[in-house]
């Protein structure tokens, strides 16, 4: 009879599968808006900034944003630099200003 370890075998495969979870949420992160210059939210003007982002969730842990920097990333464009308060992941948020022309 086999010695075999399956409750070694049972962790290696749960961190194994966390470190995916971990890139795979990183990754949807990526592609949901404000998560790349690609993707960037869209606001009126830039006093609603932080607003919208005391609205949004770490996608890791649902923690919540603290807002370290802000800055001009172009024209239109805001770049936020935030940290999730549970997790601490550093993170980058991109705004871009919409036209306020009237409609
Ligand atoms: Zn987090």
């Amino acid at each position: 009879m086999r010695r075999k370890r399956p409750e070694r075998t049972a962790r290696r495969s749960r961190e194994r599968y966390a470190r995916r979870l971990v890139r795979d949420r990183e990754r949807l992160a990526q592609l949901t808006p404000g998560g790349s210059e690609e993707r960037p939210i869209e606001v009126d003007s830039p006093a609603v900034i932080e607003g919208r982002v005391g609205s949004l969730r770490c996608p890791q842990c649902d923690g919540e944003y603290a807002l370290d920097d802000h800055q001009s990333a172009g024209p239109g464009m805001r770049v936020v630099s935030v940290t999730c308060r549970m997790c601490r992941v550093p993170r980058q948020l991109w705004f871009r200003l919409g036209s306020s022309a009237p409609s």
